[in-house]
C-alpha cells in the first residue's frame, strides 16, 4: 500500500506546527489501512492483475475508514502507547491527549482518502450508515502527491526532533 506511506508525509504536516504525541497519533493515521490489506487480497481475486480499472474501483473501504472506525482504533491506540510509554519509561500523557492524537491522525486518513476515492470504494463515513461519500475535486491525486512532497521535506529537515518525540 503506497498510500499509506502518503498518508504518513501528508499529515506530518499537520503533525509538526501542533502538539500531538508521536506514537499515537501516526498509529491512528495509518491503521485505517490494515483493512485494506483484507480487501486487496479479494480485489486480486475479482479482477485480473493488470486491470487496473477494476482493481481501482473494487471497494477497500469499510469500517476503519469511517468516524466511528477511528473512534474505535483510536481508543485501542491511546491504551496500547500508554502501556508501551509506561513499559519504556518515556515521558507520560493522559489517556485522553493519546486518544485525540489518535483520532485526528484518523481524521486526516479520512480526508485524504474521501478526496481520492469514489463511486463502489467511496468511504462510508458514517457507518452503520450505507451512504457512501466521496469529495473527489480535479487533480486531487496530484494535490496530495504535491502536499506529501512538502510532507517529505519537513520530515528530512526535522529529523533532529525525532528524539525529542520519542522521549
Ligand atoms: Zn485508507
Amino acid at each position: 500500500m503506497v498510500f499509506t506511506a502518503f498518508h504518513v508525509l501528508i499529515s506530518f504536516i499537520v503533525f509538526r506546527f501542533c502538539c500531538f504525541e508521536f506514537l499515537s497519533f501516526f498509529a491512528g493515521v495509518v491503521a485505517p489501512d490494515i483493512e485494506a490489506v483484507y480487501f486487496m487480497k479479494e480485489a486480486y481475486s475479482v479482477c485480473k492483475p493488470n486491470d487496473y480499472k477494476c482493481l481501482a474501483e473494487y471497494p477497500s473501504h469499510w469500517f476503519l475508514h469511517s468516524f466511528l472506525g477511528i473512534t474505535f482504533l483510536a481508543f485501542l491506540i491511546a491504551i496500547f502507547v500508554y502501556s508501551i510509554r509506561k513499559y519504556f519509561n518515556m515521558k507520560k500523557f493522559e489517556l485522553k491527549n493519546l486518544f485525540i492524537s489518535a483520532w485526528i491522525g484518523g481524521v486526516t486518513h479520512l480526508i485524504v482518502d474521501s478526496t481520492v476515492h469514489k463511486g463502489e470504494d467511496a468511504l462510508m463515513l458514517f457507518f452503520p450508515y450505507p451512504e457512501k461519500y466521496s469529495f473527489v475535486f480535479p487533480y486531487s491525486h496530484i494535490f496530495w502527491y504535491a502536499v506529501s512532497l512538502i510532507g517529505l521535506v519537513l520530515l528530512i529537515i526535522s529529523l533532529k526532533d525525532f528524539k525529542k518525540w520519542l522521549s
